[in-house]
């Protein structure tokens, strides 16, 4: 709810469209074939060993260039079901692109480009490439269908076991629905590509059940033949100094209401933004407090540049926003008057220097935990879940991966990669199970 000091911006609607526009455009069919002509085809081609989810990128890219784009979508999908959601907001800079042997002489190929360019071609052509395998007899439950929970599942049913999804939340997709910046993944892409997923069959989906709230892992061991846990974050870092002060707000929620939003207009956004923290979050909640018309917006992070969570390529796009990076800065005091906040007060260590941010609005970016209490007594560390290699947790039958186990790197291909390795994994022990 707007406040009298926090009032919408009255950016014209077609400044805001515009700063809410696709982030990286599509290309062209005739500059798809250009770019992916300059790829040498590289024999152990660095850019797949960059990649988390191994795409076999010389061959797609490959394809791409004689004109087979179906299949060139169907070699990126085979190994990251969400290739296109990937192609959209992939640190490739600092995975494939940067490792691609075309960027030290000139520039990488596109690679994230042409990725986007063959799934779109292959989801809008209708075309269902994947279908559910002959039935095993056995049942997964997958909580959580982010990018992790959905990967299993996938792969899950094309193996043949009947999945169920619970989702706590009314829309599936997790991160991909409610935690990327609207303008890296615009016109209901999330949605089409979670259409296209369950589009294999044999995916149950349930709405509104959440771990904790009256769904248990014991409920679901009993009633399904294994569990894979993709529940993600739930709980936002607190600050630990004035936490509660009116203008103090999580940033996830502030990326969420955007991406949910049918009136950009309408939400609240200060004129003077201070944003804490030094990852992607920190990054798209201040990015787009400028799109929607903040006057000043500063990032504070408490470490040197080059340790920040987002990438430079991300560091420079908020730049380019007009986002003031401020390096080297620790929180030290919310300043408020009347229960609001004005300014936060940051030190900078080496010197004791301390500096007032003023500010009407004053995000937390500082990362997120998992509710101990949902998935006791599994191992957790640091709030998150415990997993091997394969993503099994501490008790038998159950997996977990996504951004509720400990040691990812927080990112969409990631938490695929995650679901497939728990899928493949728990195939693996359903067969056995079964002498298969
Ligand atoms: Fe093509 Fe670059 Fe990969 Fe080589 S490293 S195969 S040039 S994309």
């Amino acid at each position: 709810m707007a406040t009298p000091d926090i009032a919408s911006r009255r950016l014209a609607a077609g400044a805001l469209a515009a700063g809410f526009a696709d982030l990286r455009p599509p290309l062209a069919p005739n500059e798809a074939r250009i770019a992916a002509e300059r790829c040498l085809f590289c024999f152990d081609a660095p850019c797949v060993t960059a990649c988390p989810t191994s795409i076999d990128i010389p061959l797609f890219v490959r394809q791409i260039a004689t004109a087979n784009v179906e299949g060139a979508a169907r070699t990126i999908l085979d190994s990251n079901i969400l290739g296109g959601m990937c192609a959209r907001v992939c640190p490739t800079e600092t995975l494939c692109e940067q490792a691609c042997v075309r960027a030290a002489e000139e520039r990488p190929i596109e690679i994230g480009r042409l990725q986007r360019h063959a799934t779109d071609r292959l989801m809008e052509s209708g075309i269902q490439p994947y279908r559910q395998g002959p039935s095993t007899g056995r049942s997964v439950a997958v909580v959580g269908a982010g990018p992790a929970g959905l990967a299993c599942a996938h792969a899950l049913a094309v193996a043949g076991h009947a999945v169920t999804i619970y989702e706590a939340r009314p829309k599936l997709g997790g991160l991909n629905e409610y935690g990327i910046a609207a303008y890296k993944t615009v016109d209901g892409f999330a949605q089409r590509e979670v259409a296209f997923v369950l589009g294999v069959g044999g995916i149950n989906v349930v709405h509104g059940r959440r771990l904790g709230a009256g769904l248990t892992i014991d409920e679901l061991a009993a009633t399904h033949d294994a569990v894979f846990l993709a529940v993600g974050l739930d709980t936002v870092n607190r600050l630990g100094i004035e936490d509660a002060l009116d203008g103090v707000v999580d940033g996830v929620s502030l990326i969420a209401d955007i991406r949910q939003a049918s009136d950009l207009a309408a939400i609240p956004i200060g004129r003077r933004v201070v944003v804490i923290g030094g990852g992607m979050t920190a990054i798209d909640v201040a990015s787009q407090a400028r799109r929607l018309g903040a006057e000043e917006v500063t990032i504070a992070y408490r470490r040197a540049a080059a340790q920040m969570g987002a990438s430079p390529y991300e560091q420079r796009l908020a730049q380019t926003d007009g986002v003031l990076i401020r390096t080297g800065v620790v929180p030290r005091r919310v300043i408020a008057e009347g229960g609001r906040v004005v300014a936060l007060e940051v030190e900078r260590p080496a010197t004791g220097e301390r500096l007032t941010l003023p500010c009407d609005q004053l995000f937390r970016a500082i990362g997120q935990a998992i509710v101990a209490d949902e998935v006791a007594p599994l191992a957790i560390v640091s709030g998150r879940i415990v997993v091997d290699e394969e993503r099994r947790t501490s008790r038998p039958g159950v997996w977990a991966g996504g951004d509720c186990v400990a040691g990812g790197d927080d990112l969409t291909v990631t938490a695929v990669e995650d679901g497939k390795r728990a899928a493949a994994s728990i195939d693996r022990a359903l067969r056995e199970a079964s002498g298969g």
